[in-house]
């Protein structure tokens, strides 16, 4: 990949070194949610800070900023991997040139106190004991934002960190025209649906067992569990890579209530094949990555969702999870349990809510992010609002801020456009998927047979070969010729909910 200038190889190098050490905090982050005994936390925390603060200094480099610029002179041709690489780097090095070192520590820093005061705060089922370390999080996400672009909205900054391309003015229309169909089509599945019971999926699973079974399930949709991956548990299950051939995903176990950990592993295997995926050539490169959250949420959503939730696949996969769980469900109906898997109802915890409700946390989420950055909400003051939102789109009220506020990990480190990838990413998957059936019409059958190796290598070589290199945008539009659009991933949940709950819609 050498231009055969030496510029560019010293300029290959320096980026690999930022990887290296991006990878080796990584490491110490992974170490810190598996093993890491507690009275680690303190000593890691500064360890963590050290570590950024040296990425910075390296991707702020004035001498990485002058052999960008002599590059650019140099490397004309916008669709070659040089450009590539030239582009993502130079907006990276910019938008660290414009970071304080200072800031960057303080960032670190609120990140790993907001950590540990928000998982004793959740211990101990109190909003209070978080608030002050909120507060911190919000001030030094919105300084920096207004570090990198000291003319933007900071929200706007901040959402397009995560999604480049993305305005806020797209992600409102794009969320309003879901809400806008999610909502009747509830009120459709409450009143006018068969009702599903999933009680069966409340009985005691053994965690042992069903700790195999997510591992079995991983590896069937080609997560390479082996070599290439491991497996463990954590509070809050995560994916994180340090090379393509070192991928870790993380697991939690619920004895009582069996989806908790089973699609959480399918969720987080598909984020897995997606870093498993990425090509040894760009994994040390600016392009070694997914260009955005919602791609990477597209994988993980698929394979979740469109695959683990879909009927061929508990066609392939309830005789083998029978075999694990004899006495749970060695009367149940291949019927019965795909429809409990599927069954929709308001519920308070985003990570375990079904695919109709799921945007609709979403959306909570984000209109709470937009209040608080225009200061029409107050930190101290998220609870209640927290509560109004869920009556409103849900018709349910936490009955603790564990279950209401507190649940999510995301605002312990930063705050702003912290959750809109997921909804993005389930429309993304669905246009992807919609894509690759066009191209491999018998890829559904084989699902059956538990043959997923049609749909992973359409994504390997579509998604996951190319890294970082276009615009999302840009490659969302070259694999499958068109623009996002919720339409897709709306027509893929009316036929399902058509199906599971016979809907005459
Ligand atoms: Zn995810």
């Amino acid at each position: 990949m050498s231009t055969g200038s030496h510029d560019y190889d010293q300029l290959t190098q320096k980026v690999a070194e930022i990887r290296d050490l991006e990878r080796i905090a990584a490491l110490s982050y992974w170490d810190m949610q598996t093993y890491m005994p507690q009275g680690g936390h303190h000593a890691r925390a500064e360890q963590q800070d050290t570590l950024q603060v040296l990425i910075h200094e390296k991707m702020a480099d004035p001498q990485l900023g002058a052999l960008i610029d002599a590059l650019r002179e140099k490397i004309t041709d916008p669709d070659t991997i040089e450009a590539a690489t030239l582009h993502w780097l130079a907006r990276d090095h910019k938008e660290a040139t414009q970071m304080p070192p200072e800031l960057v520590r303080e960032k670190s820093q609120a990140a790993s106190n907001g950590m540990a005061t928000w998982l004793k705060a959740r211990e101990e089922n109190d909003f209070q004991i978080f608030l002050p370390a909120l507060k911190q999080i919000l001030k030094v996400s919105r300084a920096t934002a207004r570090a990198i672009k000291p003319d933007s909205d900071p929200l706007a900054t901040l959402l397009d960190q995560r999604e480049p391309g993305f305005s806020l003015g797209e992600i409102n229309q794009l969320f309003s025209q879901l809400r806008d169909f999610l909502v009747p089509l509830l009120n459709n599945i409450l009143h006018d649906g068969q009702p599903v019971d999933s009680g069966i999926l409340r009985e005691y699973y053994d965690p042992k067992v069903q700790w195999e079974a997510g591992f079995d399930a991983a590896k069937q949709i080609g997560f390479d569990l082996d070599k290439r991956g491991r497996k463990d548990i954590s509070v809050h299950p995560f994916t994180t890579a340090f090379s393509p051939d070192d991928v870790r995903i993380t697991t939690r176990l619920r004895n009582n209530y069996f989806p908790t950990a089973f699609f959480a592993t399918l969720h987080e295997a598909g984020h897995g094949t997606y870093e498993q995926g990425i090509p040894a050539s760009l994994a040390r490169s600016v392009l070694g990555n997914a260009p955005s959250g919602g791609f990477h949420e597209s994988q993980s959503r698929l394979w979740e969702n469109l695959v683990g939730r879909s009927r061929p696949f508990w066609n392939y996969f309830f005789p083998r999870l029978q075999q694990y769980f004899p006495n749970q469900l060695r009367d149940v109906s291949l019927e019965t349990f795909y429809r409990a898997v599927n069954d929709v109802k308001p519920s308070l915890i985003r990570v375990e809510a079904d695919e109709v409700t799921y945007n609709l946390h979403i959306i909570i989420r984000f209109e709470l992010e937009r209040d608080l950055f225009k200061e029409d909400l107050t930190p101290a003051d998220l609870p209640d609002a927290w509560n109004q939102k869920y009556e409103k789109y849900l018709g349910i009220t936490p009955p603790d801020p564990t279950q209401g506020v507190l649940q999510d990990i995301h605002w312990s480190s930063e705050i702003g456009a912290s959750f809109v990838s997921y909804t993005l990413g389930n429309m993304i998957s669905a246009q992807l998927f919609e894509q690759a059936r066009k191209v491999t019409p018998k890829m559904i059958e084989g699902f059956g047979q538990g043959d997923f190796s049609p749909l992973l290598e359409w994504m390997q070589e579509n998604v996951h070969a190319v890294g970082r290199r276009y615009e999302p945008k840009d490659l969302l539009k070259r694999i499958t010729g068109d623009t996002l659009r919720p339409e897709p991933f709306m027509h893929y949940l009316t036929d399902k909910m058509k199906d599971v709950y016979q809907l005459s819609i």
